[in-house]
């Protein structure tokens, strides 16, 4: 985690961080994309503004830093603590005129996260750090896995398969299945219902052989040194196993992984990265999985950020509710959930857990307004926990999916 000294960073006459000539190289246009549109529809959906409601905390406010430290404006240091404020959901990259006029023509789409992104690794290598932030990327490179059980408890790679006790996996081979550090230590009931209903569907897989974090909070806090170690463990593992083919439950494992390790290795096309979600969809659809326990409850549906604002993936996990017998699924459609959140993305809980904590409880309000709704589903781990917290409050039960089915496929979970 090195910091690059003061003669080596680009400063102004007073010793405050600049933007270096390659960061607006790359970054430049994108900014005045949205600098010269500046229409703000993306500030509503944002959740993050949804609860402060400060103006610095927009993604308007994010490509206009850039504009302002151009012209000279503004410094890295004035801006560092505005980029914190973001979960990088996508919700402001679907919603922004740019990409809702030519996006489907030109495929292209507005690019905040990126920025978000580039300035956080910018401020890190500034030595411009969050306090939280810090402590957590230093335990995962200590670890091998990030410290979701707190400061103390260690989550090393040595016990990162101890959700699968009893279940009798074997190491590597030509499918693995790979547990988030979130669900490997703090919701092992998810893991162990995706490795069950695996099994059902006839999937031969294994675990590797020591899985560290995919690096993506690390790539989203601006530790991007500390993720490339992760990214090269892992697929030096999978080598070593012979492994072509990663299950991955968790959306921000697979999006980190087919983001961002393609520009670290020129043979990655050799390896599969594929969503769990899409493997279980498809098994029931062709019979191979069969749900017969009846769960008799009225639940909705959580759309986590990274499946539905930035895969577009929406319509599997539906289908999976619909096939749960006995269940009473009451939908809120994909698009009026891009302004949903959790909270939970790109690590906001570790360091502003208290907004966190607010956007959830919005979530939960939301799902609470829905005639007989006590339980909410959601698909992914990272928000599982502060919608659980907020829900125990508002008197809502959150499930992952795959809990669900493996229960409606009659597996103890
Ligand atoms: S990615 Fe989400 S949290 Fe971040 S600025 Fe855009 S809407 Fe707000």
């Amino acid at each position: 985690m090195s910091d690059t000294t003061a003669s080596e960073r680009e400063t102004d006459g007073n010793g405050r961080s600049t933007l270096p000539a390659e960061f607006l190289e790359r970054w430049r246009d994108v900014a005045y994309n949205c600098f010269s549109s500046g229409h703000k529809f993306c500030r509503e959906v944002c959740p993050v503004m949804q609860v402060t409601r400060d103006e610095r905390h927009t993604p308007t406010a994010f490509q206009a830093n850039v504009v302002a430290m151009e012209k000279g404006h503004l410094t890295l240091e004035d801006v560092a603590d505005d980029y914190v404020h973001c979960t990088m959901c996508g919700a402001c990259e679907l919603r922004c005129p740019n990409t809702l006029f030519t996006g489907d023509f030109y495929r292209f789409r507005q690019r905040t996260i990126d920025v978000v992104k580039a300035m956080r690794a910018l401020a890190v290598q500034n030595g411009i750090h969050q306090r939280n932030w810090k402590r957590w990327a230093e335990l995962t490179d200590r670890w091998g896995n990030e410290p979701v059980l707190g400061w103390t408890r260690e989550t090393s790679g040595a016990r990162v398969r101890a959700w699968a006790a009893g279940l009798d996996l074997p190491t590597g081979g030509e499918t693995v299945l790979f547990a988030d550090c979130e669900a490997a230590f703090k919701r092992p009931s998810v893991p162990r219902s995706v490795a069950q209903l695996l099994r059902a569907c006839g999937i031969e897989f294994g675990l590797m052989e020591q899985q560290w974090c995919c690096g993506g909070p690390m790539w989203e806090t601006g530790y991007v040194d500390i993720a490339h170690r992760m990214a090269e463990h892992n697929m030096l593992d999978w080598r070593r196993t012979g492994t072509r083919r990663i299950i991955c439950p968790d959306p921000h494992d697979y999006i980190t992984i087919v983001e961002h390790y393609p520009e670290l290795d020129d043979g990655f096309d050799e390896f599969e990265i594929v969503l769990a979600l899409d493997v279980i969809a498809e098994a029931l659809r062709d019979g191979r999985l069969k749900l017969t326990v009846p769960i008799e409850r009225t639940v909705t549906y959580h759309d986590p950020c990274r499946l539905n604002k930035r895969l577009g993936v929406w319509q599997a996990p539906r289908e999976i509710l619909r096939a749960v017998p006995g269940l009473t699924f009451v939908d809120v459609d994909h698009v009026t959930q891009w302004s949903y959140c959790s909270g939970a993305g790109s690590n906001l809980w570790v360091e502003k857990p208290e907004i966190t904590a607010q956007i959830s409880s919005r979530r939960i309000a939301k799902a609470r307004e829905l005639p007989g709704v006590d339980g909410l589903v959601s698909a992914c781990p990272w928000s599982e926990r502060p919608l659980s917290e907020q829900g125990a409050a508002q008197g809502m039960e959150v499930f992952d999916i795959f809990e669900l089915v493996a229960e409606a496929a009659g597996f103890e979970v």
